[in-house]
């Protein structure tokens, strides 16, 4: 589902973020991304749905090389991945079914499938009494929640999550990384970036080190 080759990537005339990164993730799987701030996993996320074009290398969603991608065949890209961050990036000036909604408005969904299907996916976050909340309003789980609905509202093949439950306490930690792995269980290939040594030792998932913009580890190298 995503590969990268030789994979290096350089902010202007920096020290490479990433240098010559190789990974393949099979579809279905679930990673956990790790490693100091500053080791490149908010690079390689970005690498993976479109923000930023490698220097060096190849990256293959889906079996499509997006390394050089123009800026019209991104929304294409961008449908197949939900992406969520640490900070949420929801939409202040709209309600929680708005900033969900947005996902499939894009996609050209008609208004009343829209409307069941951001209910039925908000009531799966336990959320449903929200809907017409400001996202303001809401706790920071909530929040998280209503960022894992909007990311995760189209069924995308790919999951890719910055830090998400960084600013969160323990249980509501949980409740995101149960989400995850349901989302991974109806087959959604996921990525998760973190820090959070807990998160990861409790997961029994794949775990990628990164150190200095290279894999340093990888608890499961699959054969070429
Ligand atoms: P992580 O997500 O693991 O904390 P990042 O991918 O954010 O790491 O950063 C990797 C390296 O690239 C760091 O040295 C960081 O300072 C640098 N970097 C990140 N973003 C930029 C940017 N927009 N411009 C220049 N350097 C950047
Ligand atoms: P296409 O991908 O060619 O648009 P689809 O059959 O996937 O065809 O979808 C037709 C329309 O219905 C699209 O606008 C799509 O976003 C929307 N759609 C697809 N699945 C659902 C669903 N489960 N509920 C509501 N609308 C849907």
């Amino acid at each position: 589902m995503i590969q990268l080759h030789n994979v290096s990537l350089a902010y202007q005339n920096d020290m490479a973020a990433l240098n010559n990164v190789s990974l393949k993730v099979p579809k279905g799987d679930f990673i956990f991304l790790t490693g100091q701030s500053g080791a490149g996993k908010s690079t390689l996320l970005k690498l993976l749905y479109g923000a930023l074009d490698p220097t060096q290398g190849q990256v293959v969603i889906d079996g499509q090389n997006i390394s050089r991608l123009s800026r019209s065949q991104i929304p294409h890209l961008r449908r197949k991945i939900g992406v969520v961050f640490q900070d949420f990036k929801l939409l202040p000036q709209r309600t929680v079914l708005e900033n969900v909604a947005v996902t499939l408005e894009v996609l050209g969904w008609g208004k009343k499938d829209i409307g069941k299907k951001v209910y039925h996916i908000l009531k799966q976050m336990g959320l449903e009494h929200k809907i017409n909340s400001n996202p303001l309003r809401l706790s920071g789980g909530e929040q998280q929640r209503v960022a894992l609905a909007r990311a995760l509202v189209n069924d995308p093949k790919i999951l890719l999550a910055d830090e998400p439950t960084g600013n969160l306490d323990e249980e509501n930690k949980e409740q995101i990384l149960s989400i995850f792995k349901e989302a991974n269980i109806r087959g959604t290939t996921v990525v998760v970036a973190t820090h959070d040594r807990r998160a990861i030792e409790n997961s029994h998932r794949r775990l990628v080190v990164l150190e200095k913009g290279r894999i340093v580890e990888d608890s499961n190298v699959i054969a070429e």
